[in-house]
C-alpha cells in the first residue's frame, strides 16, 4: 500500500495552497462578512483547473484524479472552507451529474462551459420538507408533448441565485418513492424558473444558498437527465463522491483551524512563557493533529478507491463522518488556544468555527452517514 503523494500531487498541493494564500486569503473577511463570491475569482480558479477538476480534458477539464481533487479542496479549505464549498458544490454535485448520467449531447453542451468555469452549476434535492429523508421530495415534473413542466420549490440550494443552471429533481411518477424520481437540468432564464430567499448563515457566508422555485416551469424532453426513474439513485451515486469531497473539505479546514491555534500558541505568551508550552494546550495540538492525520488518511483511502473504479459508499460515509465531526473539535480548540482572540473577527479562529458545522450538515448529516454505514456494515 502506497501511502505517499506523488512528485506532482506534492506539486498541485504548493501551487493550490500558494494561490489560495495570495488570491483569497487577504479577502476572507471581506467576504464573509458581505457574504460574497467574488465573481472575478471563478476565472482564476478555472484558470487552475479547478472548475472542472476531474472532467476530462475534452470536456474542458483537468483531468484530474479522484485524489487530485481531494488535495485540491483540502488546501482552498485551509484558507477559506465557503469558497471551497462553493468550488466543491460546483464541480462534484452539478456538473458531476451532468458527466455522470448525461448523453454525448449534454456533455457537450454543458460539462464544457461548466468546466472552463464560464458557468456555475447548481444541483436540487433538498426541500423544505425532505432534507434526510431526500426520497420525500414533493416537486413534479409532468410530462406534457415532447417536454415536461416542473412545479415545487427546492430549499438550501448552494447557487440557487448565481447558477447558471440547476440539475433538479422531481416526481415523475406517483407512488414509485425514489424510483419514481428523475433528474432534469433547467437553465437560468428558463419561463417559470427563479431563485428565491438568499439565506443569511451562520458560516460558509462567501458561498451562497438560496431557495428555487419552479412555477409551471416547461422543459424540452432534451433537458431529462439520465433515464426516467433514475433520478434519486443516480443521486445518491452523485452523493458517494461529493461525500469525499466534503471529507476532504473538512480536513482542509481542521488542518487550518489546528496551524492557525499551533502559531499563535508560540507567540501569545502568559505566565512569561508561550501557552504553546503549557501541557493542556501542547495535548489540545497534539489530539487534533492525530485526528486530522487519521481524517485525511480515511478521505483519500476513499478517493484513491474512486480511482480505481471501486464502489465507496461506505469508505465515503466513514469519511465524511470522521472528518467533518474531527474538524468540529479541530475548529472548537483553535477558538479555545486563541482564548478572548478566538471570539473575535480579527483573528481567524471564529470563522473556522462557525463554517465547520456546515461539514456534519451537508451532503447527509452525521446522523445520516452512520446510517449509511450501518446498512453496509450491518446488512445480513
Ligand atoms: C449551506 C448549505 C448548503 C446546502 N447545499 C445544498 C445543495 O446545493 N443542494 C441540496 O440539494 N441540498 C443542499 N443543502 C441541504 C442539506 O443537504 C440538508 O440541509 C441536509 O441534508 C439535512 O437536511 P435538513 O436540513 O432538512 O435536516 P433534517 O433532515 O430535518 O434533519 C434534522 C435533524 O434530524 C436528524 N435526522 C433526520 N433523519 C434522521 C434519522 N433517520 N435518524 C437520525 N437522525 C435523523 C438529522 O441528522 C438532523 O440532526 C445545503 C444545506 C446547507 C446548510
Amino acid at each position: 500500500m502506497n501511502v505517499e503523494f506523488s512528485a506532482d500531487q506534492e506539486l498541485l498541493r504548493r501551487s493550490i495552497r500558494e494561490f489560495a494564500e495570495t488570491e483569497i486569503r487577504p479577502h476572507v473577511r471581506e467576504w464573509d462578512e458581505a457574504q460574497y463570491f467574488p465573481p472575478d475569482l471563478r476565472p482564476k480558479l478555472a484558470a487552475l483547473g479547478l472548475m472542472g477538476i476531474q472532467f476530462p480534458e475534452e470536456y474542458g477539464g483537468a483531468g484530474m484524479s479522484a485524489v487530485d481533487y481531494c488535495i485540491s479542496i483540502e488546501e482552498l479549505a485551509r484558507v477559506d472552507p465557503s469558497i471551497c464549498l462553493s468550488v466543491a458544490a460546483h464541480n462534484g454535485l452539478g456538473a458531476a451529474h451532468i458527466f455522470a448520467f448525461g448523453t454525448e449531447e449534454q456533455r457537450q453542451t454543458y460539462v464544457i462551459p461548466l468546466a472552463r468555469g464560464e458557468k456555475l452549476a447548481a444541483w436540487g434535492l433538498t426541500e423544505a420538507s425532505a432534507g434526510s429523508d431526500a426520497a420525500a421530495i414533493r416537486t413534479t415534473a409532468v410530462r406534457d408533448g415532447d417536454g415536461w413542466v416542473i412545479n415545487g420549490t427546492k430549499q438550501f440550494i448552494t447557487h440557487g441565485q448565481t447558477g447558471d443552471l440547476i440539475v433538479a429533481m422531481a416526481v415523475t411518477t406517483r407512488g414509485k418513492g425514489s424510483r419514481g424520481i428523475s433528474a432534469f437540468i433547467v437553465e437560468g432564464g428558463t419561463p417559470g424558473f427563479r431563485a428565491g430567499k438568499k439565506e443569511d448563515k451562520l458560516g460558509m457566508r462567501a458561498s451562497e444558498t438560496s431557495e428555487v422555485i419552479f412555477e409551471n416551469c416547461r422543459v424540452p424532453g432534451s433537458q431529462l437527465l439520465g433515464a426516467e426513474g433514475q433520478g434519486f439513485v443516480n443521486a445518491m451515486q452523485v452523493l458517494d463522491a461529493g461525500r469525499i469531497g466534503i471529507a476532504a473539505l473538512a480536513v482542509g479546514l481542521a488542518q487550518g483551524a489546528y496551524d492557525a491555534a499551533r502559531d499563535y500558541a508560540f507567540t501569545r505568551r502568559q505566565f512569561g512563557q508561550p501557552i504553546g508550552a503549557f501541557q493542556s494546550i501542547r495535548a489540545k495540538l497534539v489530539e487534533n493533529a492525530g485526528r486530522i492525520e487519521a481524517a485525511r488518511l480515511l478521505t483519500f483511502r476513499a478517493a484513491a478507491m474512486r480511482d480505481q473504479g471501486r464502489r465507496t459508499t461506505l469508505e465515503a460515509a466513514m469519511a465524511k463522518l470522521y472528518s467533518s465531526e474531527s474538524a468540529v473539535r479541530a475548529a472548537e480548540d483553535g477558538v479555545q488556544i486563541f482564548g478572548g482572540y478566538g471570539f473575535v473577527k480579527d483573528y481567524p479562529a471564529e470563522k473556522y468555527f462557525r463554517d465547520v458545522k456546515l461539514t456534519t450538515i451537508g451532503e447527509g448529516t452525521s446522523e445520516i452517514q452512520r446510517l449509511v454505514i450501518a446498512r453496509q456494515l450491518l446488512a445480513n
